[in-house]
């Protein structure tokens, strides 16, 4: 399986009227990795993730899709090669679960969809006999892998994700994260993923990007997280996790005279 494309953004900024969303963001994504892309609510975070697929145009500067403007092409041929999951999936209500993991392939003139479908709802997970039904009679987990079915669905080696699992419980999340981990090994993409949470982050990509006030204040390795690196803004974040392990340690541990609640 070839490997996901390299990704650079070349000096990207996006303002909205006085707002600097996203300032002049250079970085490059090596092909076939796991990025998480994390920061502070309304640090760009989204708005940098959408200049991937032009749901948000940049104002100046641009990106490389394995070393192709993403402006040269239609965005709407760019959006439909480049998988997308954000937290409310935003599934097709009137539509059974198998039309909505094909809908890319349907808008792409895929006459014969069915092999495919039944494919990525193995893929993600799911019981070939959810196919027929219709998204309200599903769980939020189930959803959300229908989403992720629907995004892999045309096949693109990239795959974007804003706070896929934000809405779900603590466990469903986890197993949808490292569900997600295994998937793109096996596929070999290139997966950005958006969050709030360290702990996810750093658990799950091959490297961690912090985003503070629209600009990229830390790009690291967790293991060089861990190890203290990465800049003052990412040791703030990768503080919390550490912090509540450290407490919880103490609170199983009898002999600390730890009570809890310190
Ligand atoms: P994040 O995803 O990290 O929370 P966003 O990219 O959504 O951050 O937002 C970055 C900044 O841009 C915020 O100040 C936000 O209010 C602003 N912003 C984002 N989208 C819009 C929009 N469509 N119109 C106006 N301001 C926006
Ligand atoms: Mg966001």
């Amino acid at each position: 399986m070839l490997p996901g494309p390299e990704l650079r953004f070349v000096n990207v900024s996006r303002s909205y009227g006085m707002i600097a969303a996203v300032s002049d963001v250079r970085l490059t994504i090596a092909a076939g990795s796991f990025v998480a892309l994390v920061g502070a609510s309304g640090s760009g975070k989204s708005t940098l993730l959408k200049t991937v697929n032009r749901l948000v145009a940049p104002d100046s500067g641009h990106v490389e899709i394995a070393g192709l403007r993403s402006d040269t092409q239609p965005d709407h041929a760019l959006r439909r090669a480049i998988g997308y999951v954000f937290q409310n999936i935003g599934l097709f209500p009137h539509m059974s679960v198998a039309d909505n993991i094909g809908i890319g392939l349907k808008l792409r003139g895929q006459a014969d969809r069915s092999a495919r479908i039944a494919e990525m709802l193995a893929l993600v997970g799911l019981d070939p006999a959810l196919a027929e039904r219709m998204p309200d009679a599903l769980s939020g987990g189930q959803r959300q892998r229908v989403g992720v079915a629907r995004a892999l669905a045309p096949a693109s080696g990239l795959l974007l994700m804003d706070e896929p699992f934000g809405a779900l419980d603590p466990i469903t999340r986890d197993e949808l994260g490292r569900e997600m981990r295994d998937l793109h090994q096996r596929l070999g993409l290139t997966t950005i993923m958006v969050t709030h949470d360290m702990a996810e982050a750093l658990l799950l990509a091959d490297r961690v990007v912090v985003m503070a006030g629209g600009r990229i204040a830390g790009n690291a390795t967790p293991t060089e997280l861990l190890a203290g690196a990465g800049g003052s803004e990412a040791q703030a974040l990768v503080a919390v996790p550490r912090e509540q392990a450290r407490r919880l340690a103490m609170m199983s541990n009898p002999d600390s005279g730890y009570s809890g609640h310190g």
